[in-house]
């Protein structure tokens, strides 16, 4: 499965070039723009460190593998039934309470929804309905986290046939686990989506162009989405992803902020401006703000198209516990090849 690691390295990579400079303004990044790991900044910790969106990525990947383990592997598997987001979230709450998943043994860069979401977990809610619901609980926590999911499916539809509505459902609880509300599952939803695209073109080596696999991506989320009622009065907030014309909005247009909607715009406008890796997660931490996350989530889907060849092995060697986040993610590929082969 050889786009998970790209996938996953590309995100991890891209949150660590983004951390020591996240909350800094487009302004100072102008004036001094990231063009290497660097270190200490906003959290003091040396090059190489990553944050909670590299963690909760392997939380998660950690909770898939589990899921996967303990699933019936019988002919007609449903995919949110083999899901356990009981464990996925036991992950998450021992990432934020027991520092487990991360690079020092204690949990730092914590948002507030992801925080709300694993409270109220702990106080006893069911994983699924413990993300917010209000429209102020609609950060980039969920978006930031929700790539794993999309190899989870695309590979094991290789073996079981999972409809549409069951793929984006899977997509919109994951993100329900700390944001629940239909905004955040339609971001999710859309972006997931697109990694489908990017991971199927890997895989079958279709050699599309990033243009043709966003716009395919986010054509089938359009019309998916366009034939629910319960998300219509949500749609309007993606006009601008729908109209097919991030790519040709000047940088002043595009939002570097933690809501889940600049997010998404930021990484589709970064893919598309740039032509490898290594531009297209600089540009996304030289947009200033939260530089970590906008950089993981852009960096995903750069590092399944540009391939793990293309991603700077000096920055890959310089995160920090990479021998730990290998296991993670070669565990997670062989559990789903187990299944599929
Ligand atoms: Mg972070």
């Amino acid at each position: 499965m050889g786009c998970i690691k790209s996938g996953i390295m590309g995100q991890i990579v891209g949150d660590a070039l983004g951390l020591p400079v996240q909350f800094i303004s487009r302004d100072e990044r102008d004036l001094d723009p990231v063009t290497d790991m660097r270190g200490y900044g906003a959290f003091d910790m040396p090059p190489g460190s990553w944050s909670d969106d590299s963690s909760l990525i392997l939380a998660t990947m950690d909770g898939l593998s589990e899921s996967l383990k303990m699933a019936n592997h019988e002919e007609n598997l449903r995919l949110h039934e083999s899901i356990d987001y009981e464990m996925i979230m036991k992950n998450f709450s021992a990432w934020l309470n027991e520092g487990e998943f991360t690079p020092y043994g204690y949990a730092y860069d914590i948002g507030g929804a992801t925080m709300d979401g694993i409270g109220r977990y702990d106080n006893g809610c069911e994983a699924i309905l413990s993300g917010g619901i209000g429209e102020r609980d609609n950060g980039n926590g969920s978006l930031m986290r929700i790539l794993p999911i999309a190899f989870y499916i695309y590979y094991l539809s290789q073996r079981y046939l999972f409809d549409d509505v069951e793929k984006m459902g899977a997509a919109h609880d994951l993100s329900s686990l700390t944001h629940r509300h239909k905004r955040s599952q339609i971001a999710c939803g859309i972006y997931v989506r697109i990694a489908l695209e990017f991971i199927e073109n890997h895989e079958k080596e279709l050699n599309l162009t990033l243009e043709e696999l966003i716009e395919n991506g986010i054509r089938k989320s359009k019309e998916y989405y366009q034939n629910l009622n319960s998300f219509k009065g949500e749609l309007h907030h993606f006009d601008r992803v729908f109209s097919l014309n991030i790519q040709n909005l000047s940088r002043d247009e595009i939002k570097s902020g933690g809501y889940c909607i600049s997010s998404l715009e930021a990484s589709i406008w970064c893919l598309l401006n740039n032509a490898n890796y290594k531009d297209t997660v600089l540009a996304a931490v030289n947009l200033g703000y939260d530089t970590d996350t906008t950089a993981c989530i852009v960096g995903g889907l750069g590092g399944i198209y540009y391939g793990l060849e293309d991603i700077p092995s000096d920055w890959i060697e310089e995160l920090a516990k990479l021998d730990y986040i290998y296991d993670i993610v070669n565990e997670f590929d062989n559990e789903i090849s187990e299944i599929i082969d």
